[in-house]
């Protein structure tokens, strides 16, 4: 703290991420990135742009990129914002769109970076519990008792949680707010979830945020998109130009594109997460763990004769590392990312050890 610092800095609570330990041989289950690496012809073409080009700056718009994923959406490209991250595409979108007189809803178990955002813009929210089971409710975030949400944002697949929100019930809370954004954050859709990008040409409140560092297994590159309507995307562009007009630089233009241009190694390289996914889930319930159906590279998880600290603890004294949230309804839980189906056979094993079976 400095005397230098502006009472906004004062003010502030940063997201604190989950840690990148600098030790060799841990098994990594912690920030949900993919065990496998991307696509080989992604690292070509990043590999082709380390040249005598980096002299000159990137594409501020990113045009490359956009036009790739618009034909891989069936949208316009001016339909498509690009961006640093997803982090970065959202941070614009609070800016831009969520922060409203009305107040901002979201569920008060879900991406813990939304409540930081509202503080760093002074965003006016409420947040929602999540039903008993954990899921979405539609009827809290349509208009109730003449109060209209400001704003609407959820993931989906939610994190922590990775329950997923059926399509029709996301469309519902779409259709059911005519006058507020609706903000989807699709982080882990790939994973199992149907997106609400097709939706978009229906809905010109509907905002659908994607990322490469999940299914794309590209957390490295950073880079996020957002889908919507133009008028949406306009406001994203307004924000982000006068923040950063060169959010992407070469090499993540680069290798973004190539990655979207490679389906088939996209659809099979989800797949074979999904697959691992399933038998871990099914190996953990035989150690009488309870765990959520999830739709994404993560699993969340509880044992009823456990805490779920000390099962962290006990995996981090054993090199695996998983995340554990200190906060309410949650602490019984460990989130537990989709490793190598390797990985996964280890973090059950050592499980078994640590619960004596
Ligand atoms: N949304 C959700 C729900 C996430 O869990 C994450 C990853 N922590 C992000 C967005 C941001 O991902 P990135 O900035 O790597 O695109």
């Amino acid at each position: 703290m400095s005397r230098f610092w502006s009472a906004v800095v004062h003010g502030l609570t940063p997201y604190v991420p989950g840690e990148q330990p600098k030790l060799d041989n841990l098994v990594k289950l912690n920030t949900n990135e993919h065990p496998y690496g991307p696509s080989p012809k992604a690292l070509e073409a990043i590999r082709a742009a380390t040249g005598d080009s980096l002299r000159l700056y990137p594409d501020p718009n990113a045009d490359a990129l956009k036009a790739a994923l618009a034909q891989r959406h069936g949208l316009q490209p001016q339909q498509i914002f690009v961006g640093n991250g997803s982090d970065e595409v959202l941070a614009h979108a609070f800016m831009a769109l969520l922060k409203q007189d009305r107040p901002l809803r979201f569920p008060d178990i879900s991406y813990s970076f939304y409540p930081v955002y509202c503080g760093l813009y002074d965003i006016p929210h409420r947040t929602i519990p999540l039903a008993e089971d954990f899921s979405i409710r539609v009827e809290d975030y349509l208009p109730q008792d003449g109060e209209q949400p400001g704003a609407i944002i959820f993931p989906n697949p939610n994190a922590p949680t990775g329950r997923l929100l059926p399509l029709e019930a996301v469309e519902r809370i779409v259709a059911g707010n005519p006058d507020a954004v609706v903000l989807v954050d699709e982080a882990y859709v790939d994973f199992g979830g149907e997106s609400a990008i097709g939706l978009i040409d229906k809905y010109p409140n509907l905002l659908v945020v994607h990322t490469f560092s999940k299914s794309r297994s590209l957390a490295g590159l950073r880079v996020g998109f957002a889908a919507g309507h133009a008028d949406l995307i306009e406001a994203l562009e307004r924000v982000k130009n006068s923040f950063n007009s060169y959010p992407l630089d070469r090499l993540a233009i680069a290798g973004a594109v190539a990655s979207v241009e490679d389906e088939a190694f996209f659809q099979a390289s989800c797949r074979k997460v999904i697959a691992t996914r399933e038998k871990l889930i099914a190996d953990m319930r035989a150690l009488g763990f309870e765990v959520l159906p999830s739709a994404a590279n993560f699993i969340f998880a509880s044992h009823p004769q456990r805490d779920g600290a000390e099962l962290t603890a006990e995996l981090r004294k054993r090199a695996i590392i998983v995340r554990h949230f200190k906060a309410a309804r949650i602490d019984q839980f460990m989130r537990i990312t989709i490793g190598t189906d390797e990985q996964c056979d280890i973090l059950v094993e050592a499980l078994k050890d640590i619960l004596g079976r």
